[in-house]
């Protein structure tokens, strides 16, 4: 039986990309996907990906085609949306993109670089020796095979992915907690006349009401095409389309002559990534490790920059000859030193937002003791910088709700104190559980402040 360098499970954004560069720098890669060859890439999702990403990596922008409209920046409504914060930076601009032909374009560049596809294939279990995963058990339409081997196996495949919970590993999660992730749904929908609003801004509106743990989005991709959808808790999947229809499509579509193109619902996990990417033979990159924005439910631009940094960690454990976690640690480095430190303050600052009423949320962005600049420092660092000039301005808009304000201090220096604990993410695997007694504590803190 051949035996590859790596075999990435999910052609998705992660995997393609993990596959790409491995394929790039020469190394034998498998690549599989259960879908077929041609619905690789199709997805219910808001469509909206950074532009910065292609930059990061050296890759391509979408052409046009596999993008569908610029944006700008975004539009973030308070639940009193007579007015909004407008969020202009290098990091909110970039694309609405067809999710089939962007997807299939990743797929095809790792073709092209040499990684070997096998479409119609699903990995069911991991395969062990002793305590090192060496490979997959597959159930598959086009291979005669029902393992395959790898020195190294990349888990890319989203956020149901049938391999981590089949894994003991000290610390890696098996379940995802149900609070730790939203259920959504979203319409793409064809207006009769062009009436789609602010063209080249996605808008976000959060509402602890007809949003609850969630928020609804409005990403424009034409003129006459919009994006529409929300997410909510878990404890609202039940009622989602009945919700979607009252709070959703009402207020934003009404009226208006319109054809649904399609509709669907899909689970995202909003919460810091997992404490460890890594075990004795794999690696877990994307929706896979949640490693999604806990606040923007964005997780395109991390799944593909964990992708990368996957084969960066492979290319040192491949110089050693050795492929356990210790191995392979490096991932954790790279992944949880960037990603997960910017994604831990946001999940602790969604930890608090959930927590406020409606009319907590309307005082904050309306007062603007949390300021447009502000929003954009967050969201691009996971940190809420509060200079000291700022400071006095926000007691003086704050004075009519002044526990809002140290409320809001009390959660940055939180948020601070666990960006910092993430940079200091452990050396080696028997580091692991100081540093996650470490985390779980302020965890504590903000859950007992926010309750
Ligand atoms: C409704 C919704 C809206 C979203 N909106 C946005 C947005 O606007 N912007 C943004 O950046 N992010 C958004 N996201 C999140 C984003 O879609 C994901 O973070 C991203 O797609 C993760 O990529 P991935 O490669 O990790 O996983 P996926 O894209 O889910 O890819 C996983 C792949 O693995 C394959 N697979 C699964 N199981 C197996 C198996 N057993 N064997 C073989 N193959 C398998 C699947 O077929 C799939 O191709 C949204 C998510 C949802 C649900």
């Amino acid at each position: 039986m051949k035996k590859y360098d790596l075999l990435i499970v999910g052609a998705g954004a992660a995997g393609t990309i993990a596959a790409y560069f491995a394929a790039k720098k020469g190394f034998n890669v498998c690549l599989l996907d259960g879908k077929p060859k041609e619905k690789i890439g199709d997805k219910i999702c808001g469509d909206g990906i950074g532009s910065q990403i292609f930059d990061n990596l050296g890759i391509p922008h979408p052409k046009k085609g596999e993008y569908l409209n610029i944006i700008n920046g975004s539009k973030l409504y308070p639940p009193d949306s007579h007015y909004c914060i407008t969020i202009k930076d290098r990091a909110q601009a970039g694309y609405i993109i067809d999710r089939l032909q962007f997807g299939q374009r990743l797929m095809l560049d790792a073709i092209d670089a040499g990684a070997e596809l096998f479409d119609n294939t699903h990995a069911l279990s991991p395969l062990y020796d002793k305590e090192q995963i060496i490979g997959v058990r597959i159930k598959s339409k086009i291979l005669e095979e029902k393992e395959l081997r790898a020195n190294v196996i990349i888990d890319a495949s989203g956020f149901h992915t049938p391999l981590r919970r089949k894994i003991d590993f000290p610390f890696l999660d098996k379940e995802i907690s149900p609070t730790d992730y939203i259920v959504c749904y979203r319409e793409i929908l064809k207006l009769k006349n062009p009436v789609v609003v602010d063209q080249n801004y996605i808008s976000i509106y959060m509402d602890n009401q007809r949003a609850p743990g969630g928020y609804i989005w409005y990403f424009p991709r034409n003129e006459n095409e919009v994006n529409l959808g929300f997410g909510v808790s878990e404890k609202y999947k039940d009622r989602l389309i009945e919700y979607y229809q009252k709070y959703v499509y009402k207020p934003f579509i009404g009226k208006e002559i319109c054809t649904k193109i399609n509709g669907g619902s899909g689970l995202v996990s909003v919460c810091k990534p997992l404490f460890t990417g890594v075990a004795n033979g794999i690696l877990f990159v994307g929706d896979a490790a949640m490693q999604v924005n806990p606040i923007t439910g964005g997780g395109l631009f991390s799944s593909m920059q964990a992708g990368y940094f996957a084969i960066q960690a492979y290319e040192k454990a491949e110089a050693l000859g050795k492929y356990d976690a210790l191995a392979l640690w490096n991932y954790n480095l790279l992944s949880q030193k960037t990603i997960a430190a910017e994604f831990a303050p946001l999940d602790l600052l969604r930890v608090a937002i959930q927590k406020f009423p409606n009319d907590v949320l309307n005082f904050v962005l309306k007062k603007q003791l949390i300021t447009s600049e502000e929003i954009i420092g967050i969201t691009a660092t996971g940190e809420l910088p509060l200079p000291i000039g700022a400071i006095i301005g926000k007691v003086i808009r704050g004075l009519s709700n002044p526990s809002i304000l140290m409320d809001l201090y009390y959660l940055r220096n939180q948020m601070q104190e666990i960006k910092a604990v993430y940079r200091r993410y452990p050396s080696s695997p028997a580091f692991l559980s100081n540093w996650v007694q470490n985390v779980r504590q302020i965890y504590t803190n903000v859950q007992k402040k926010f309750v």
